[in-house]
């Protein structure tokens, strides 16, 4: 934003602006012309405080707010007692387009919450009978912990050199290999440095750290946030801070680039004080490592400082403790089934174990490293592949390790219901087709691999009942041709770690077309289970829940009986409808209108007990005929799997 504009905002005159942000004790240069928008919105609400619906509102809910991993912009209102226009123009100032329905991650919702005044806590996901790494750690004895090798993970603005960067640390410290080892890319790689490990996730960005999010998973310790000298602080350089900062996650700035002609280190420095960043020269906490990712200026530097940072930090771990891990890649091989990238966080992983990770479980076949070794067992702070999984779990979903396979089994299953239950509360668009009973999808992924993974699931989903039909499949984002096939075809347009280009947005609209965009491959298969499920026909079931015979008639009227009678099965309930059955056939129906046990009027008769009853019905009963208390029940529906 603006200096001028800002000062229009308020009201007073850039001058004055400067003079109340250095009394506020804003730190901006004083020949700043443009304030990056998340200290502007800052600003806004410390010296606009009523003008700004919000501040007032804010005041009066809890400060201290939890905010799950996804949530839908109209969500995040109600949650924040705010209008939704307030949020998405939060969002907008953010560099976050989303509309009311559209789904957020934690980092732009805790955005917007932060501005508002909250206190964010992130809702993590409650392992079924047991907890986060972190809560494993916290109870191991400790005496036993010992140090063990920090995470990092790189991040930053796109082109900024996050990838060489990593190519840089991994080609000069190298794990020294065997003749002939593959180097593999797992998610993660170990490098010796000095003698000592440091694990760097190699999947930078954005998505595997929101997929991470969406478990309450977190690996990274230290964020080495990469800057380019030439270029200075972009979008998603503040977007790193806020994670890093929401996350409380220790924070390394790597000043790239330096090598360039036209590198202003100074400017980096600058703009970073201004988003919060305060360099240590200049009395704040952040340390800042100038280097050249490309010439390999200054990479040992930032290294020693991440051992540093590891060391002040003390990141520990039981060796002999529960072992727990959590999964950074998962993918699908034709040849090996599920494969999943764990990073080991507490205790060893071994060949053998009995593991359950998330929803999926298994007896870990092999273990791999990232130079194509196989290994006996991993300890902490190792990433490893494993196989003999029974299913692909998700990014982020933690592993745990088992007395028995049917542990393992238990513990997944259990993941999946409360799982489950959790995503009931979503409502999905997925449209249906009631009449005929079937559900077409067209789906395009980002990938072959997600594509390939997503078909494999939807396959499970194939039923006798409703018929799943892929209408097309495809990769990229969404396009228009794919909005109009999908009009054509009264398909639902499914979308996989992709976008909707901004046309076929449009042309969406126009159509009436539904769009749904998948992170999460469960999430999808879940909506998908569901949509099919609401067209299962239900089935009612009738369940006898009492049984008696009339032993006495003592009252005929026109439309009502006084009765004696003995409860034979189950228990009667006042008020309830029942039948009446003679000869072992249903001749009629009537209603309990009174109900007496002893001559007191009574709620209930339990089986072997006598009874008066008055009864509302125009069937004549006689003595010995049978009454039945019958409850209709919606059978739970259920899909019977398809046989090809
Ligand atoms: P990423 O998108 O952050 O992963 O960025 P990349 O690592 O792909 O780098 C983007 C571009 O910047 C590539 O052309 C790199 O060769 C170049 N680059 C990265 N680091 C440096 C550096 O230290 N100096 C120079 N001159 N170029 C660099």
């Amino acid at each position: 934003m603006n200096i001028t504009s800002l000062s229009q905002e308020l009201n007073i005159s850039v001058k004055e602006l400067r003079q109340k942000l250095a009394e506020a004790g804003f730190r901006v240069s004083p020949r700043a012309r443009k304030i990056d928008n998340i200290l502007a919105n800052e600003i806004l609400d410390k010296l606009k405080p009523k003008a700004r619906v919000v501040e007032s509102v804010a005041a009066t809910v809890p400060k201290k707010i939890a905010i799950p991993a996804y949530i839908a912009v109209r969500d995040l209102a109600l949650l924040l007692i705010v209008p939704a226009t307030t949020v998405i123009k939060i969002l907008i100032s953010n560099g976050v387009m989303a509309s009311l329905n559209e789904q957020i991650d934690f980092d732009a919702a805790a955005v917007v919450a932060s501005e508002l005044g909250f206190e964010v806590v992130e809702e993590t996901e409650k392992f079924a009978g047991g907890s986060t790494v972190a809560e494993v750690i916290a109870a191991e004895p400790e005496a036993l912990l010992s140090a063990r090798p920090p995470i990092v993970a790189v991040m930053g603005h796109v082109d900024h050199g996050k990838t060489k960067l990593l190519d840089t640390v991994r080609k000069t410290n190298v794990i020294a290999t065997e003749a002939g080892a593959i180097t593999q890319h797992i998610g993660a790689y170990r490098v010796l440095y000095n003698g000592k490990a440091i694990t760097f996730l190699d999947t930078p960005g954005h998505e595997s750290f929101a997929a991470m999010r969406a478990r309450g998973a977190n690996v990274t310790d230290i964020i080495v946030l990469v800057v380019a000298a030439d270029d200075g602080v972009k979008p998603q350089t503040l977007e790193v801070i806020n994670r890093a900062k929401i996350s409380r996650t220790p924070m390394i700035v790597a000043v790239n680039k330096i090598d360039k002609p036209e590198a202003n280190q100074e400017l980096v420095k600058k703009q970073l004080a201004e988003a919060g960043v305060m360099p240590e020269e200049w009395g704040g906490k952040y340390i800042f490592v100038p280097i050249s990712a490309k010439q390999g200026m200054g990479v040992d530097k930032l290294l020693d400082m991440i051992l540093l940072t590891a060391e002040v930090e003390n990141f520990r771990a039981n060796p002999e403790g529960a072992t727990v891990g959590t999964v950074i890649e998962a993918h699908l091989s034709k040849t090996q089934g599920s494969i999943a990238t764990v990073i080991v966080q507490n205790g060893v992983l071994k060949v053998g174990d009995f593991v359950s990770l998330g929803t999926a479980f298994g007896k870990v076949r092999s273990l791999e490293d990232e130079n194509s070794k196989q290994q006996r067992q991993a300890s902490s702070s190792v990433p490893v592949r494993i196989t003999g999984l029974s299913a692909l779990p998700e990014v982020g979903d933690l592993l745990r390790v088992h007395a028995s396979v049917q542990d393992a089994q238990t513990n997944a299953k259990k993941l999946l219901l409360s799982r489950s239950a959790k995503r009931l509360a979503y409502k999905t668009g997925i449209a249906t087709d009631k009449e005929n009973q079937q559900l077409k999808l067209i789906v395009k992924a980002d990938t072959n691999g997600s594509l390939e993974a997503i078909m494999q699931e939807l396959s499970k989903l194939e039923n006798q009942e409703v018929a799943l039909t892929v209408v097309s499949q495809g990769i990229g984002d969404i396009n228009e041709s794919d909005v109009l096939s999908a009009e054509s075809s009264a398909a639902t347009l499914i979308g996989f770690h992709n976008t909707i280009l901004p046309s076929a947005a449009r042309l969406a609209k126009q159509k009436k077309v539904h769009i749904d965009i998948y992170d999460i491959i469960y999430e999808l298969t879940e909506d998908i289970t569901r949509a099919i499920l609401q067209l299962v026909i239900p089935e009612v079931e009738h369940i006898v829940t009492a049984t008696a015979k009339v032993m006495a008639i003592f009252r005929t009227e026109r439309e009502s009986m006084i009765i004696g009678g003995k409860v034979t099965d189950g228990k009667l309930i006042a008020d309830r409808r029942l039948q009446i059955w003679r000869a072992g056939k249903q001749i009629g129906e009537g209603k309990i209108a009174e109900l007496q046990s002893g001559k007191l009027p009574a709620r209930e008769v339990p089986s072997g007990d006598e009874f008066g009853m008055k009864i509302a019905t125009r069937v004549a009963l006689e003595k010995n005929d049978m009454i039945k208390i019958v409850d209709e029940r919606m059978k739970e529906k259920q899909l019977t799997k398809k046989v090809n």
